[in-house]
């Protein structure tokens, strides 16, 4: 049994312990946050929810941590702080800060001989496999990511911080003639705009000036100014039972030529009815690799490139010889 420690309990730490319950090799060893435990409850009866304090001694019986903290400020503190004292896994997708995130946490990891990895999930994670796997395959090429349909929580907190908006969503679509494009090999320079399409459902204040707002929205810089828009009015009873859920997905498209002149196109899809559930998903098979990395004495950080794929499995070499490759 591989006993795992969840860290920060919002929507990726529900999807972790969720998770840990399709995997017979995994076990839930207790929440961890950094509110007062007994205001935090959890859906596993049996399973204890602890201050963030009692990881300090280094001494939980924990295999691995699975930090679930927002990329924005809870990781770059969190994931060097715990993988001095634990294994730790987690999800930062803030893409420009990698490299530092990577160095600070391989520095705490090597230092206190854990193993860590880091910017696990889909993007980044199993996107940026799909990536590297086609770049080295297909030397010649052109690389294309598209995201969604699916919610952007940034794009969505964007909007709700605009004066006279109570509530909102914002999903984030690939544009189609740009993916049939991609896909026929043309391979087309795209801008920001022609890639990518923003969908805003928008709960007003009462009085907002809804004219107001969308001019706000539109012009909005960095989040919304460089797309398409559309902006639709809604009720919040019709906000929370149209668009409750957090979808996600997208496409890594890569387009070459071989050699010997012949076009050739790898394109990985993901359909996510549940990005926080999936990205779950995804951190407890790389939480299994880490357990067995530590246990051969692998120390500090790694990412997904690092990590062989047999190491997700449960199951043992000689079945995934005999029965997947
Ligand atoms: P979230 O729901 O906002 O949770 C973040 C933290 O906020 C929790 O760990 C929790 O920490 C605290 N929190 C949650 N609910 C709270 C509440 N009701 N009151 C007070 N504090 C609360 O964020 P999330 O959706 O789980 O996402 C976490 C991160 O996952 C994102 O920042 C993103 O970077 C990353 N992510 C990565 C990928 C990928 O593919 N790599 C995909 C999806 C998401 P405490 O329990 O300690 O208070």
């Amino acid at each position: 049994m591989t006993r795992i420690g969840i860290l920060g309990y919002g929507n990726l730490g529900r999807g972790v312990e969720l998770a840990i319950r399709q995997n017979d090799d995994m076990e839930l060893a207790a929440v961890y946050t950094r509110r007062d435990p007994a205001s935090v409850s959890i859906a596993t009866e049996g399973v204890p929810v602890r201050s963030v304090a009692d990881l300090e001694t280094g001494n939980e019986d924990i295999d691995v941590l699975i930090l679930c903290g927002g990329s924005a400020t809870d990781l770059p503190e969190q994931t060097p702080k715990y993988a001095a004292l634990y294994n730790v896994v987690d999800s930062f997708d803030t893409h420009a800060n990698i490299p530092t995130h990577f160095a600070n946490v391989d520095a705490a990891a090597r230092n206190a001989r854990t193993c860590a990895l880091i910017s696990c999930g889909w993007d980044p994670g199993l996107f940026s496999l799909n990536r590297l796997y086609a770049n080295c395959i297909l030397p010649q090429g052109a690389d294309y990511t598209f995201w969604g349909r699916g919610v952007s929580q940034g794009h969505s907190d964007a909007l709700r911080r605009i004066p006279g908006v109570a509530d909102a969503r914002q999903y984030t679509i690939p544009v189609p003639a740009a993916l049939d494009a991609v896909r026929a090999g043309d391979n087309p320079q795209l801008t920001t705009r022609q890639k990518h399409t923003r969908e805003c459902w928008v709960v007003l204040e009462e009085g907002a000036d809804a004219q107001a707002v969308e001019k706000q929205i539109v012009e909005m810089p960095n989040y919304f100014d460089e797309y398409d828009v559309t902006v639709n009015f809604i009720s919040q009873e019709e906000l929370d039972r149209d668009h409750a859920g957090l979808p996600h997905g997208g496409f890594v498209i890569r387009t070459g030529t071989t050699a010997g002149g012949n076009d050739c196109r790898i394109e990985y899809s993901l359909d996510l009815g549940s990005n926080p559930e999936f990205t779950a998903c995804v951190l407890v098979s790389y939480a299994r690799a880490v357990a067995r990395l530590a246990s051969e004495g692998a120390k500090g950080c790694k990412t997904v490139f690092d990590i062989a794929p047999a190491y997700l499995s449960p199951v043992s070499g000689e079945e995934l010889r005999a029965h997947m490759l």
